[in-house]
């Protein structure tokens, strides 16, 4: 709770905070609901989704003839919530328990986004519960992302699998499952590229990847995490997009979300994609990384 606290304490102080004054007074008139459009727009939640929310409170209290602002607040609350809550409620397949190991996870996203720092501290906390962790370094495009990868595996304590710059990422993600069979491991995290300037070839190399995967395992990958950086607001939507259309994305980490003030967006991603948030980067260490709850992190908006 304190991480969540911490990672959006820019936003909070940049926009949400701005609710307490709001809501100070005890009654309150027409002027409110731009005012909350504006607070809602300026912390990245976007036009659309800023508009769901506040039309759903307002027939709220047109309904129960609200005259208390602590009251709109409350209602706020509740379909702030309501809105993380669109995706669905189904836990992440490591939560679940009904997946024969070795379970596969496949990061997909943009270079720079934070993805390599993301999977070392996945492959922390995974390890830290006492799961065995496979890292496959599968962005052969960039060799720094594989020397990036090796480092991390090695801090963290995880075998990482890798081949030469250059090599096929399919083969890549191949010899990562078959590593993890034979070595029984819990498992499997797969890096891929995010180079955008090429971005047909990188869809394609990302199908080709996930295709690789289904004919070792039909079932995997059992997650495909899109991880986008908070920092870019609604430009992250617009990426999405492009990934979520290659492969099929089943949820998103929002790294460096402790470093903007636009972690509003958190509410597009469950509004207008439709996706679940997993995780959210807190910071640049390996601890930084934090399950996503709704209620947490509403309630710290609205601390
Ligand atoms: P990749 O190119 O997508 O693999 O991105 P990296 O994992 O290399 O991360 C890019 C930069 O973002 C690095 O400097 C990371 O330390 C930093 N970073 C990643 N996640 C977070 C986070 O949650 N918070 C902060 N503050 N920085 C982060």
């Amino acid at each position: 709770h304190e991480q969540t606290g911490r990672a959006v304490e820019r936003t909070r102080r940049g926009f949400f905070g701005r609710l307490g004054a709001l809501f100070e007074r005890p009654d309150f008139d027409d002027t409110l609901w731009d005012e909350l459009e504006e607070i809602l727009i300026g912390a990245d939640t976007g036009l659309e989704t800023a508009s769901t929310v506040l039309d759903r409170v307002r027939q709220r209290v047109k309904k129960e003839g609200v005259k208390q602002s602590a009251r709109v607040r409350e209602l706020l609350r509740e379909e702030l919530i309501a809105i993380l809550r669109e995706p669905g409620e189904t836990p992440p397949a490591w939560a679940r328990g009904d997946v024969a190991p070795p379970l596969v996870i496949l990061v997909v996203g943009v270079n720079g986004a934070g993805k390599t720092t993301t999977i070392a501290k996945m492959a922390h906390a995974f390890k830290r519960d006492g799961a065995t962790v496979i890292l496959g370094a599968a962005d052969t495009f960039r060799a720094a992302a594989t020397d990036q990868l090796k480092v991390w595996g090695e801090r963290v304590g995880v075998r990482v699998v890798a081949h030469q710059p250059g090599a096929d990422p399919g083969a890549v993600a191949f010899d990562t499952l078959a590593a993890a069979e034979s070595s029984k491991a819990d498992i499997v995290i797969i890096d891929t590229a995010g180079r955008l300037h090429t971005k047909s070839n990188l869809m394609e190399e990302l199908k080709k990847v996930d295709r690789v995967i289904k004919r070792k395992d039909p079932s995997a990958p059992h997650e495909t995490l899109l991880v986008l950086d908070a920092t870019t607001g609604q430009n992250g939507l617009l990426q999405a997009r492009t990934f979520t259309g290659a492969v099929g994305v089943t949820g998103i980490v929002l790294a460096k979300l402790d470093g903007t003030a636009k972690g509003g967006i958190a509410f597009a991603i469950a509004h207008e994609l439709g996706l679940p948030v997993r995780f959210i980067g807190t910071g640049e260490r390996m601890d930084d990384l934090a399950p996503f709850d709704p209620v947490e992190f509403v309630d710290s908006l609205l601390a």
